[in-house]
């Protein structure tokens, strides 16, 4: 029978990339452009046509536009979806639409540069504005901007996806995945990205299988060729020859099967053959999972990726609406609990600054930016807070490099806990709080770090990058973003040690724990918990279930001495077969 490899030797129609999210599909590419849209300033004749062509392109906004808002609806909670019915307001502002109109009987000029001149007016404004609600504000209008006059072009624009498709895109921003998976989308493929960039991430929240790093898809995939994604070993198939499609058609029927019988795993726990329980959670980075984590058997939420709020909302919720928000939340995974990791904005998340920073990952991100803005973090701390009565709330910082930053966030909360006690609101008065360890700073001095706070959670996918000096979304330098250096290793065992040396619980949720390839490595090395996206924790629960805790710790001594990441890899593929355990890419 023939195998992956074989398969992969033999096909001339292929195109490697990163595997980011695991799954293979079959189907029609979409190829998906955000091209800068050039803009005419052509003088026009027929003011008449110039005016209805406005008032189509008007017309056909604001159809997609309450298409998306409908989708929103049933995806999201109403104060989410409220942004795109917001959007829709602006469509019918009489003032705007006049003055457009206006201009286009005066100046004679194409439709397009007077909707763009017009309303980049109103942008600046809001730019200029100090409220950080109305510089957001831009940002929606800015979208509008670009339906409008796409549409004026008559080009076609993502929300028209209604068929299932195939994305192929060169990048995929976090908010792009997320906007896009609200259409009816198979797969994903990107020219550039990493594994650990958010929109991979987002992708495997989504369940949506993902490829990306291939450098040049789009160049070589048309619209509409059929092609076969695989995310467990980074290949796409360009229209692909009978054979090949009856081989994946196979090995898509196994999947399926083998995701049924791991079902039967839900109420059974992480615990390995000599009985060492490991705790696992899921990480949430989408609001629709939340019933994938209800289903995946998860111990609870191990990290809530608040800034995802923002993402989807597009602007900064107020304290009430992020109550109502972590109130629902709280509720629906109790009596588990859930740590909600407070706005890590900066890097590749959300754009919040009006300037680029030269070097995002090493700027204003995370724990840094909210302490530069204490209004936005108070905001957050008292609405968790207020959320927390069922005492299920855990707070986590990220991004923390320093002592006096966790002092600093300390303080706010205790603030924060004073003002709510005066106001008579009750509140875990014990609300635990933890930090995560994802600079090598703070992993230097894990025991200095993790004594000032509850809890411990390793955020691998940055302390990779900070360790390596390797951009985590960066495919043309992914060879050294390497999990299973011994580099890392020995740093995730040093913060381990250090961080039990002060009695605190550590876990580790970056993406390394949804590798099976980790498992045995992850489980040797101490750890308490492991947080990981929900669909991945029964591939791991069935792993853990087949290991012995004291071989994995022999396993982990060994490879804490091996000198590069080939050799540690070979260990653990090694210790697979010789307990005959398989990874799902070996069973289906
Ligand atoms: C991490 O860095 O490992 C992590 C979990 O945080 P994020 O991926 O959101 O940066
Ligand atoms: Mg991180």
């Amino acid at each position: 029978m023939k195998t992956f490899k074989d398969i992969y030797r033999q096909a001339e129609n292929k195109i490697a990339g990163i595997a980011a999210a695991p799954g293979i599909i079959i189907g029609e590419a979409y190829l998906y452009t955000k091209e800068k849209l050039q803009i005419s300033k052509a003088d026009i004749d027929d003011i008449e046509k110039a005016k209805s062509d406005l008032v189509e392109a008007i017309a056909k906004s604001k159809k997609e536009l309450n298409k998306i808002f409908t989708i929103a609806r049933e995806k999201m909670d109403e104060i989410r979806a409220a942004i795109f019915e917001a959007q829709l307001m602006i469509l019918d502002d009489p003032i705007l639409l006049d003055e457009i109109t206006r201009r286009i009987e005066s100046e004679k000029k194409s439709p397009e540069y007077i909707v763009d001149d017009e309303i980049s007016k109103y942008q600046s404004k809001m730019i200029l504005s100090h409220e950080s609600y109305m510089k957001e504000r831009a940002l929606d209008i800015e979208d509008i901007k670009q339906r409008i006059i796409r549409n004026l072009q008559k080009k076609r624009w993502e929300s028209k996806i209604e068929h299932n498709v195939i994305v192929v895109s060169d990048t995929l921003t976090p908010a792009d995945t997320i906007l896009l998976s609200r259409n009816k989308v198979l797969a994903f493929v990107t020219d550039h990205g990493g594994l650990t960039s958010h929109a991979a991430i987002i992708s495997r929240s989504l369940n949506i299988p993902a490829v990306v790093g291939t450098h040049n898809a789009t160049g070589q995939i048309k619209d509409n060729d059929e092609i076969i994604v695989d995310g467990f070993y980074g290949y796409v198939i360009v229209k692909p020859s009978d054979s090949q499609k009856e081989f994946f058609i196979g090995k898509r029927k196994r999947l399926l099967e083998l995701q049924r019988d791991l079902e039967e795993l839900k109420d059974e726990k992480a615990v390995t053959v000599d009985g060492r329980e490991i705790k696992l959670f899921a990480n949430v980075d989408v609001s629709g999972e939340i019933e994938i984590v209800i289903t995946s058997g998860a111990n609870g939420i191990g990290l809530y990726r608040s800034e995802q709020i923002l993402n989807e909302l597009g602007e900064f919720p107020n304290e009430d609406e992020q109550t109502t928000i972590y109130s629902k939340l709280a509720s629906r995974i109790y009596p588990h609990t859930v740590t909600i990791r407070v706005f890590d904005i900066g890097g590749d998340k959300f754009r919040f600054l009006d300037f680029e920073e030269p070097n995002p990952f090493l700027g204003l991100r995370g724990i840094r930016l909210l302490l530069e803005n204490p209004a936005m973090l108070k905001t957050q701390v008292r609405a968790i807070l207020k959320s927390s009565t069922n005492k299920n709330i855990k707070m986590m910082l990220p991004m923390v490099s320093t002592l006096k930053e966790i002092r600093e966030a300390k303080k706010i909360i205790q603030e924060c806990k004073k003002e709510l006690k005066a106001e008579k609101a009750k509140f875990d008065e014990d609300i635990e709080v933890g930090i995560m360890i994802e600079v090598p700073s703070a992993a230097v001095m894990a025991k200095d770090f993790s004594r000032e706070v509850d809890f411990v959670s390793i955020g691998t996918n940055d302390l990779v990058q900070y360790l390596m000096a390797v951009d985590r979304g960066n495919d043309l330098v992914s060879n050294l973003y390497q999990e299973f250096s011994p580099v890392v290793i020995n740093t995730l065992k040093h913060i381990i040690d250090e961080t039990k040396k002060s009695k605190k619980p550590v876990s580790l949720c970056g993406e390394m724990a949804a590798d099976t390839l980790a498992m045995p490595l992850l489980l040797g090395l101490g750890l308490d918990s492991l947080s990981m996206s929900p669909s991945t924790i029964p591939y791991a629960k069935r792993i853990i279930r087949s290991c012995d805790y004291k071989k994995a710790k022999r396993l982990t001594a060994q490879c804490l001495k091996m000198q590069s990441e080939d050799e540690v890899k070979a260990l653990i593929e090694d210790f697979f077969k010789k307990n005959k355990i398989t990874r799902t890419r070996q069973i289906i």
